[in-house]
């Protein structure tokens, strides 16, 4: 037994639930199973893992929102768990910091895995806060329930430019996030086009902005190329290369020669490290990943260690390895082993992983993809990405429900019910801040006397 100085069990604290931080527990649970002297403590905000490759089918409603994640204490056994949020660390005293509503703490670590992954890149282009991110499942639902919103007001709308700005949607950023949200859009509103009678379809506008030359940097050309070649074929979908966006205000994205006037904006142009992590004084690369050893150890703390979207990996050829779920999942066992490693006195080894390949979903069931040296399109691509993820799902119960998902949206249109969140109080205090009702009226659900609700819907409706 090797009771840490304290007398207390060695701690190994993870901060970050997602792939990489979840992974390493379970790989951790497995290495030190007969290790009664060494606890491992899990800290994340949310008590779900999120499959981000799977977040745009939450955006369409062709996955149910639960079923793009699954649950951190289900997948671990015996990890402590803890949902709160990570506020700051103190390398020194080694505590981490911790807030949870109407709780804060102090967690206390021997080895600390930082796992905290990466958030959209707000300060490249002014007036990013005006637009959309989509990282989170809040991200997803929230764009989603906009969108629809755009739909129901575009069809009772009477102005030609007004109706043209709620129907005009921009992605910025054409990496394989942008492009894969692109298809998804398009596609999701191919299938509710019909359900508004006052919206032709051609009236909808797509325009995705890449700032360099091609879309999908990240992917062999040839992928990109195609990706391109089946967007740009969807009705409205314009893809400009090249174009660099300047600033971003609300309804509005300023090019250098051009505004354009969009109710909708995504941000989608890159990712930096968390607040967490940037506040931490060891040393970063200039987009503030933590700069780790081949190991991940850090070099400053060898008692810290960080994987994923939070730190700078680096290759053999001394370049960091990509921000991809594939690498964090693999990072995950290595460093795992190494602080088994380092807890047995002996040397740990260094990450080395080449990609196994890439994949993207254009919607429609059409896909791209790389696997190893080979390249496949269209629905076999689809159909690999599918099953590949659907495998990556823990347990049968979960991809069973992703499986009914898929079917259902295989045989029915998409589906337009918004997710609201408004509790019956918040929307007895929206109808008393728009004056309809005094703030301490209950609310009837009928139209003030006098004044028709949304005179454009009854009169069309009627018709
Ligand atoms: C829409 C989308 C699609 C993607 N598609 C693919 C794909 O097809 N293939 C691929 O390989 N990669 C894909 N990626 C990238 C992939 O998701 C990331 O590379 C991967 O998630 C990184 O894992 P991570 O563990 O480092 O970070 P994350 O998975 O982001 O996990 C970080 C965790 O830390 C938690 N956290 C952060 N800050 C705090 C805090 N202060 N306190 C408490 N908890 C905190 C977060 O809630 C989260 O649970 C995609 C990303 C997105 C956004």
């Amino acid at each position: 037994m090797t009771l840490a100085a304290n007398g207390r069990k060695t701690r190994i604290v993870i901060l970050g639930g997602g792939f990489g931080g979840v992974y390493t527990a379970r790989h951790l649970e497995k290495l030190l199973r007969r290790r009664k002297d060494v606890e491992i403590i899990l800290v994340s905000r949310d008590n779900f893992v999120l499959m981000t490759p799977l977040l745009f089918e939450i955006c369409s409603g062709t996955l149910d929102v639960r079923h793009c994640s699954f649950p951190i204490r289900a997948f671990l056994r015996t990890t402590r768990f803890g949902e709160a949020t990570v506020q700051g660390i103190d390398l020194e005293r080694r505590i981490v910091h911790l807030a949870a509503p109407e709780q804060k703490g102090e967690l206390s670590y021997d080895q600390l895995v930082l796992a905290l992954g990466a958030m959209t890149n707000l300060t490249m282009i002014s007036g990013s806060e005006h637009a959309f991110t989509f990282k989170t499942l809040a991200d997803a639902l929230v764009l989603r329930n906009y969108l629809i919103e755009r739909m129901e007001r575009a069809d009772v709308e009477q102005d030609p430019g007004r109706k043209r700005r709620l129907l005009t949607f921009v992605i910025i950023g054409g990496g394989l996030v942008g492009v894969e949200l692109l298809g998804e859009l398009t596609a999701f509103m191919d299938g509710i086009a019909p359900l508004y009678k006052h919206v032709n379809r051609d009236e909808i506008r797509f325009i995705l902005l890449q700032a360099g030359g091609r879309i999908m940097p990240e992917i062999d050309p040839k992928l990109a190329d195609y990706g391109a070649r089946v967007l740009r074929r969807r009705p409205g979908t314009e893809i400009r290369t090249g174009a660099f966006v300047r600033s971003i205000e609300p309804g509005r994205v300023h090019l250098p020669e051009e505004t354009i006037e969009a109710e909708t904006i995504v941000l989608a142009a890159g990712i930096v490290p968390s607040p967490v992590v940037a506040a931490l004084p060891v040393e970063k690369d200039k987009h503030g990943h933590i700069i780790v050893d081949g190991a991940m150890r850090c070099k400053s703390h060898p008692e810290v260690w960080a994987l994923g979207d939070c730190a700078f990996v680096p290759a053999p050829d001394g370049r960091p390895y990509p921000n991809l779920a594939q690498h964090a999942l693999r990072e995950a066992k290595v460093l795992a082993r190494n602080i088994h490693a380092v807890l047995n006195g002996k040397e740990p080894m260094p990450f080395i992983y080449d990609t196994m390949g890439m994949m993207g979903s254009l919607g429609h069931g059409k896909a791209f993809g790389q696997l190893l040296k080979m390249r496949v399109y269209g629905v076999l691509a689809w159909f690999v990405r599918r099953s590949y993820y659907l495998l990556q799902m823990p347990g049968w119960g979960r991809r069973l429900r992703i499986m009914i998902d898929w079917t259902f949206a295989l045989l029915f249109r998409p589906d337009i019910v918004k997710i609201s969140l408004d509790s019956e109080r918040a929307l007895l205090v929206r109808l008393a801040a728009s004056g309809s009702v005094p703030a301490s009226a209950p609310a009837t659900g009928e139209a003030a006397p006098g004044k028709t609700l949304l005179p454009d819907v009854l009169e069309h409706k009627s018709t």
